[in-house]
């Protein structure tokens, strides 16, 4: 019997890339950075506000020109716990951490974040959170640093 040759070679691969988000989302990540100011869009066919901002809606495939200002608070949809680092270099930190899905007063839809300055046994689904915001900011989504209780 030929036993199978099986090598695995552990390793770690960054790869240097330029991303452009667009000029809508582009505008809203130099709003967060500049100002953390949170600006969602809101669709002038069915007024469902997206945050975070999309360019067409979804529901009624209407292109979405209106900004509407956002508050740095909201409410918690639901939660996990990341309880597994896979890799240091993508995810935001090392495990375990919460991930949640945050609706900001006035907007329509959730945003995935981190959930920070919370022990696990203390998040709720539908506590009030605020936004934490990072004080070196590079203009993209992890300028919000997390959402901690509000
Ligand atoms: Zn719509």
């Amino acid at each position: 019997m030929v036993e199978p040759h099986v090598h695995i070679v552990e390793g770690r691969l960054q790869v240097p890339y330029s991303n452009w988000y667009g000029g809508p989302i582009s505008g809203f990540f130099c709003d967060l950075r500049d100002h953390k100011r949170l600006r969602g869009t809101r669709c002038a066919s069915c007024s469902k506000v997206y945050m975070p901002p999309r360019s067409i809606c979804p529901g009624c495939f209407a292109k979405l020109r209106d900004w509407v200002d956002l508050p740095p608070t909201g409410i918690l949809l639901t939660y996990t716990i990341v309880n597994y680092t896979y890799s240091t270099y993508y995810q935001p930190m090392d495990a375990p951490y919460p991930v949640g899905i945050i609706k900001l007063d006035g907007a329509d839809t959730g945003m995935c974040h981190l959930l920070g300055e919370v022990v696990p046994e203390d998040i709720k689904i539908g506590m009030r959170v605020e936004a934490v915001f990072q004080e070196q900011r590079k203009g993209n989504i992890l300028d919000i640093a997390y959402f901690k209780p509000a």
